[in-house]
């Protein structure tokens, strides 16, 4: 098995993003030839129909800032906290105008000067994610709560995480018992997901394992930056980010969740490709699991930071037919659901009108149960609050893609 960092014709193959050094000799504000073709397939403009709250209005507002037409002021930086950041208005432009590049600027220089403020709890959240470790430490308690199955949260989905393995232990020890010989994958295991979801991180040790690759977890990496991306503040050095990886000479990273995965490709030196577990096992020959749920549906959800952002605009059907379940894509699954990595809890009313548009579907939806399965975990949390806020009023299921193709915590015993 060769594993490639090269573009190629299969969608599901990511590309890397532009590099600042392959952008930075161009004049990024004014590359915008406001064609507004990006207006219809941004959330924000579809919600207020707001010139200003389209990536066309934003970039022409940073523009006259930029040239003192207008001053810098705190009624033009809520356009800028508006943004999702869900990166659509990228794939539908035909300039290419590096509009994520342009939000992360726009974004570290508004909090920077003091024209943003960020709520303490969320700056808490940032602090928590830069220290991954102490982070786990403190919500050992939550990950307790999940195992013995208490709901109660608007994003808590439910899982049985362990509550004090590891996600590296657990990786040394499936190795030490199955001994594959394939390609190495690190595997990020990522801040929230190490921390609450750590089951999801289980899974896809389990389901790589089973496929034949080797897998490492480092067990001190550091996070991928993503976070203080969302909220315009300093993340660690690209070289921080990716010391813990390069140190074990991996073939390839894997990641299972998308928004961390585009921050870490951008983190990672070119020789060193970055995959998503979903489009990765699209090159595998796949074990097809025979679920006992002869009247589930699968309604496929897929995040934007994987469309838009790792340009996978589809997942293998080799890897959803290996689910055995009967599966579809969501009505307009590639929109933004309003998660937008922090922006759920930054704007809570913003993101609950996004997903509205989005999860009436499952209203009246086939299927029993009905499974909603997507693969990053904070688009799990958006679309289990639907059920929590009475979007939705009948039951359903929130599962990550890799725990379809999961044989299961009694896989090695
Ligand atoms: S990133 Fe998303 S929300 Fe922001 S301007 Fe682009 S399409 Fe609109
Ligand atoms: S599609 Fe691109 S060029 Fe056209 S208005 Fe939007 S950002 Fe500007």
């Amino acid at each position: 098995m060769s594993i490639s960092n090269e573009p190629d014709s299969d969608a599901a193959t990511p590309q890397q993003p532009p590099s600042a050094a392959d952008t930075q000799p161009r004049d990024l504000l004014t590359s915008c030839v406001h064609c507004g073709l990006c207006l219809e397939v941004c959330p924000t403009w579809k919600l207020s129909g707001d010139e200003n709250n389209s990536p066309r209005g934003r970039l022409r507002l940073w523009r006259e800032e930029a040239e003192q037409q207008i001053p810098e002021d705190p009624w033009t930086a809520r356009y800028t906290e508006d943004c999702v950041g869900c990166l659509a208005c990228e794939s539908a432009c035909p300039a290419n105008v590096p509009y994520g590049q342009i939000l992360e600027l726009q974004r570290a220089a508004q909090v920077s000067s003091g024209r943003s403020r960020i709520p303490s709890f969320l700056r808490l959240a940032a602090a928590l994610a830069a220290r991954p470790r102490l982070f786990s430490s403190l919500a050992t308690p939550l990950r307790l709560w999940r195992q013995l199955g208490f709901g109660g949260s608007r994003h808590l989905f439910p899982g049985r995480p362990h509550v004090l393995l590891s996600t590296a232990d657990y990786a040394t020890q499936l190795m030490n018992q199955f001994r594959p010989n394939g390609p190495v994958a690190a595997l990020q295991t990522g801040c929230l997901m190490e921390s609450v979801f750590r089951e999801i991180n289980f899974a896809t040790v389990r389901v790589l394992i089973e496929n034949n690759f080797r897998v490492v977890v480092p067990a001190a990496q550091e996070c991928c930056g993503a976070v203080h991306e969302h909220l315009g503040l300093a993340a660690a050095s690209t070289d921080c980010r990716i010391a813990a990886f390069t140190r074990l000479n991996p073939d390839l990273i894997v990641t299972n969740s998308s928004g961390c995965g585009l921050s870490l490709a951008h983190a990672a030196p070119q020789s060193l490709p970055v995959r998503d577990v979903i489009a990765l096992l699209g090159e595998v020959s796949l074990t097809r699991r025979t679920p006992d749920l002869p009247d589930a549906r699968v309604y496929i959800d897929l995040p934007c930071h994987l469309v838009h952002g790792q340009h996978v605009s589809r997942i293998p059907e080799s890897v959803l037919n290996a689910t055995g379940l009967p599966w579809e894509y969501a009505p307009r699954a590639s929109d933004c659901c309003g998660s937008g990595g922090v922006y759920h809890l930054r704007k809570p009313e913003n993101a609950s009108r996004i997903l509205q548009e989005k999860a009436d579907f499952l209203n009246h939806a086939e299927g029993s149960p009905t499974i909603l399965a997507t693969s990053n975990h904070v688009c799990m949390m958006q679309w289990f609050s639907a059920s929590r806020t009475g979007l939705v009023q009948r039951p359903y299921t929130v599962r990550h893609l890799i725990q379809l193709l999961d044989p299961g915590p009694d896989f090695g015993r």
